[in-house]
């Protein structure tokens, strides 16, 4: 992602069978219900939503959800991403204003704004997140904020646009090892995403940088820690690592389940590198315990 639909029911064609610790139920039953009709009041879906997250019960119960503005198409075809291509027309001019809605009634006490990536905008979308983090501190003073971006094609003056907004975390996500981002992220630049992250840093130190990734495509624990000391040498403050899912046949395959053991593991091997903050697990996404990462990054 930027904001990839992280979908993951819909696992097809996969070279290896599902294995037992990825067999968990959808939230269901009268709460979640309540919230489902809340949302749809608003008008808005919720990635959660979307992806049929099986984490959301349990995210919504924490007070945290993710919307993905913008709209459901992207100017970009990751490898992974269920997403559809070629957006149409501009963003809703009211968008932002029933985020705000859908936040207060959802009263939420962190939210996470993520988008697709919108190259045919001239600044990227930057002004979106903007007009989002502004309404929803209008009406949701108390409500931290996250906002997960895409790479806005190396605009930092976008990049800058939407710091001074002081969102209360960036997040970008790296998705991948460097020699995976041919196949996985094709109109990504790993080099340009560490260039983000390290630009927030520079920019405002105060503003904790997070970023996820997906395991199982075929990348190497030697990359893997590769990667996290590139993260590492930019400040990277919170890591996200969780199972990568195909979400249908025309997509990549998975090649590896990484057990909920070795997700221990590299959870313990990151924090080692001193992240701040690291959750790892088959079923960790960009929001999974947000708000705790936050707090230990701050
Ligand atoms: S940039 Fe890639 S991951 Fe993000 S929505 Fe577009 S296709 Fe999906």
């Amino acid at each position: 992602m930027s904001c990839k639909k992280e979908n993951i029911q819909n696992v097809k064609n996969i070279k290896v069978g599902k294995p037992k610790w990825l067999r968990r139920g959808l939230p269901s039953g009268p709460e979640y219900e309540k919230l489902r009709s809340l949302l749809k009041k608003s008008d808005l879906t919720t990635v959660c939503q979307e992806a049929q997250c099986p984490n959301q019960f349990e995210c919504y119960s924490k007070g945290t959800a993710t919307f993905m503005i913008m709209g459901d198409r992207c100017t970009r075809n990751c490898g992974f991403c269920a997403v559809d291509h070629k957006p149409k027309g501009l963003p809703d001019v009211d968008e932002a204003e029933r985020v705000a809605k859908a936040v207060e009634l959802l009263k939420l006490r962190y939210a996470v704004i993520t988008s697709v990536t919108r190259d045919d905008i001239e600044d990227g979308g930057a002004s979106c997140f903007v007009d989002v983090i502004r309404a929803i501190r209008n009406t949701n003073p108390k409500t931290l904020i996250e906002v997960l971006i895409p790479d806005l094609g190396g605009n930092w003056n976008a990049l800058q646009t939407i710091l001074d907004a002081k969102p209360d975390v960036l997040n970008h996500n790296i998705e991948t090892v460097a020699r995976l981002y041919p196949s996985v992220r094709s109109g990504a630049d790993y080099n340009r995403t560490l260039e983000l992250l390290a630009e927030v840093k520079k920019r405002t130190p105060q503003i904790p940088t997070k970023t996820g990734m997906m395991v199982g495509l075929g990348e190497t624990v030697e990359e893997l820690h590769a990667t996290w000391t590139d993260l590492r040498k930019i400040s990277c403050d919170i890591l996200t690592v969780g199972q990568y899912l195909q979400p249908t046949a025309h997509h990549l395959p998975v090649e590896r389940f990484v057990s909920p053991e070795e997700f221990a593991e590299l959870e313990k091997q990151a924090l080692a590198m001193r992240f701040s903050g690291v959750a790892a697990g088959p079923f960790v996404r960009s929001s999974y315990e947000a708000e705790k990462l936050y707090r230990k990054a701050r």
